[in-house]
């Protein structure tokens, strides 16, 4: 069997209520029948609405952008993994740039965060990629492998299965500069064989790695061919329905 394929929608902090129930119910009526897991990642405040719309609809699961270390406590405004798992979550985004740059989130506190996540047995998606400088001075690849190396390495092979990691680079989310498919395939590769270096080639050849950084309708499918990217993490397109639903059938 193929490397699972993933389509998963980031809408950040947009979208009223109102705009989230008219994005997930036209998204659920037209998508048809999908090749591709697709993870719709709404604002915590959406989830229980957007599961009720998910409920029923083959392909569709729900993700969360973000959780707590702890799962739980005296820590106000926060939200646990046990309180997400309870409402329906299957996938949590983790270190997303924006998380990394605006909250000052480590390398440590993001493995903490996969080790909550996967001890309530739900699926991280691990994000990772490098900024325009470092990109310019070459070391991109030592750069991403090192995040990869300081928050995943600790696992266990068995943990480690549950894993998806998204390359994330920075110079390519929300200004729709996109890596060229060589770029994305070249870092995948590059992530690949690092995880085939610490948990074994079957490991790396059974993680799905997706590829973020304005990902649209018209660059999907190419990005999508090449051979070590398995899908994609999608911020902005992910708010249009129809344009969505063109990369969720990119596959
Ligand atoms: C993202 O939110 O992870 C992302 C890649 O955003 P965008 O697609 O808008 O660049």
């Amino acid at each position: 069997m193929g490397r699972q394929k993933i389509a998963a929608g980031n809408w950040k902090m947009n979208l009223t209520m109102e705009e989230g129930r008219e994005l997930a119910e036209t998204l659920a009526r037209q998508a048809g029948e999908v090749k591709a897991e697709v993870i719709l990642c709404p604002p915590f405040l959406h989830l229980t609405m957007v599961k009720n719309i998910l409920t029923g609809v083959k392909g569709f699961s729900l993700g969360a952008q973000n959780c707590h270390q702890e799962m739980k406590g005296a820590y106000t405004g926060e939200v646990s993994v046990p309180m997400l798992k309870s409402a329906g979550v299957e996938y949590i985004i983790i270190g997303h740039s924006e998380r990394r740059e605006y909250f000052g989130e480590t390398d440590a506190l993001l493995a903490k965060k996969v080790d909550r996540v996967l001890e309530e047995g739900l699926r991280p998606i691990f994000c990772c990629g490098e900024s325009l400088p470092i990109r310019e001075e070459g070391t991109h690849v030592a750069h991403v492998r090192a995040q990869v190396r300081a928050s995943l390495f600790h696992l266990s092979p068995d943990l480690f299965s549950r894993v998806i990691i998204a390359y994330e680079p920075i110079w390519a989310i929300g200004t729709g500069r996109t890596a060229s498919p060589e770029q994305a395939q070249e870092m995948h590769a590059a992530i690949r064989s690092l995880l085939a270096e610490h948990f074994g080639p079957e490991q790396a050849d059974q993680t799905p790695i997706l590829y973020g950084g304005s990902v649209n309708a018209g660059n999907a499918a190419t990005l999508f061919s090449q051979p070590d990217v398995d899908g994609g993490l999608v911020g902005g397109a992910s708010l249009k329905a129809e344009e969505f639903l063109q990369i969720v059938h990119s596959f």
